[in-house]
């Protein structure tokens, strides 16, 4: 049989499927990054840019066997993909795995590292000449861009703006008291059941003043958008291999077989999986969808199944030592106290972890 694995998207579930099949199968992975980029990294690299090369894992040195092609998938069907290049990849699996695009800075806009790193030297330099930000939406991308912000610069005035009435609505209330604790504390100032429509470009030096739909007036040097996540599914929209959710995801089996497809899987956001969007996940899906290819290559049946994760976690770090998190237990969701956000995740932001499990970082 041959063995050739397309893996479509190489963020946290596509570089997780092709690392673990590539010592069984002739593994492609198609990307326009030249790396893997651990997102979570992001906002520390905006306030921190010196630390920015810690978040991108070059795919030469993550992968050693499988073959990567920089480009972009524009169509695919159950026989392999076409890119943007005209090229047309042959496959006998097929592995979705575009995940979702985050408004700049959350996620780097440019697909190489240097351009990648370069964007957030610029916003840091631009950052730093503002002594007022603005960021618009307060869920945890909004909110750890605060505590990045108070963290590495006390002084700066920051507020963020939300129209929801309530801050990460569906998390125990105990933490959600203690995150308004810290802001408090941190001097970051909160309001909620308010829109702002924003001046013309995010993340340049200009000062501003913009009213609120609540009635007062906001003025600031520079503003961020840490709102609106898009899935990353248009190379579907002609239909040759699925018919997508109205909200763009692809709709899949237990095994995470995309619908009606028995060698053509799909991982992380990118998936109707009825939970919320998360790193963790897509690497947990990718842990399935290996066993099943790898089963599938031995010729046997695909045997394992994803259940999809019921308790809301959260670890959101307000800058390396700040922040809350609640993590699910067999007794259901348990508040964890900062000095545990920090040790998993404020501290290094994932570097180490990806560091043992994807080599050396570009830094
Ligand atoms: C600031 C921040 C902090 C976060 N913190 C956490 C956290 O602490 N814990 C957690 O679990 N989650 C966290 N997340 C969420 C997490 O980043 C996402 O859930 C995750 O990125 C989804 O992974 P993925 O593998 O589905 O896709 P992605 O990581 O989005 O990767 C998709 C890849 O596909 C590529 N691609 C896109 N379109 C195409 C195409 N047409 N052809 C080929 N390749 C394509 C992209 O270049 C990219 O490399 C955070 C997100 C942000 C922004």
């Amino acid at each position: 049989m041959s063995r050739t694995v397309a893996v479509i998207g190489g963020g946290y579930g596509g570089a997780a499927v092709a690392k673990a099949l590539e010592t069984e199968a002739d593994v492609v992975l198609i990307d326009p990054r030249d790396a893997f980029v651990n997102a979570a990294g992001s906002l520390r690299a905006v306030t921190r840019p010196d630390w920015a090369g810690n978040m991108f894992f070059p795919f030469d040195t993550l992968l050693t066997r499988a073959t990567v092609v920089r480009d972009r998938a524009v169509s695919v069907d159950p026989a392999g993909v076409t890119l943007a290049s005209g090229r047309r990849v042959a496959a006998d699996f097929l592995v979705l795995a575009t995940g979702s695009s985050y408004a700049y800075p959350a996620k780097p806009a440019a697909d190489s590292v240097s351009e990648a790193v370069e964007d957030f030297r610029r916003t840091h330099k631009e950052l730093a000449g503002a002594d007022r930000v603005l960021i618009l939406g307060a869920g945890p991308v909004g909110l750890e861009l605060a505590g990045e912000i108070k963290d590495a610069w006390p002084h700066k005035q920051v507020t963020i703006v939300d129209p929801a009435e309530r801050l990460l609505p569906g998390f125990e209330p105990e933490m959600v008291e203690e995150l308004h604790r810290q802001l408090d504390e941190l001097g970051v100032q909160v309001r909620l059941g308010a829109g702002v429509t924003p001046p013309a470009e995010p993340g340049r030096t200009g000062t501003f003043t913009v009213a609120t739909t609540g009635g007062d007036e906001i003025t600031a040097d520079i503003w961020f958008r840490a709102h609106g996540v898009r899935v990353n599914s248009d190379y579907l929209a002609d239909g040759l291999l699925t018919t997508r959710t109205p909200e763009g995801l692809v709709p899949v089996t237990e095994t995470l077989n995309v619908r009606g497809h028995d060698h053509v899987y799909a991982v992380g956001d990118l998936t109707d999986v009825a939970e919320a969007k998360r790193a963790g996940y897509a690497m947990q899906h990718a842990e399935v969808v290996a066993r099943n290819i790898a089963a599938q290559l031995r010729g046997e049946p695909p045997v394992a199944t994803y259940e999809a994760a019921v308790d809301p976690m959260i670890l959101l770090p307000l800058g390396p030592r700040g922040g809350v998190g609640q993590l699910p237990t067999p007794d259901g969701p348990s508040v964890v106290p900062t000095t545990t956000v920090s040790a998993f995740k404020g501290a290094d932001l994932f570097t180490g972890r990806f560091t043992e499990q994807f080599g050396p970082t570009a830094a």
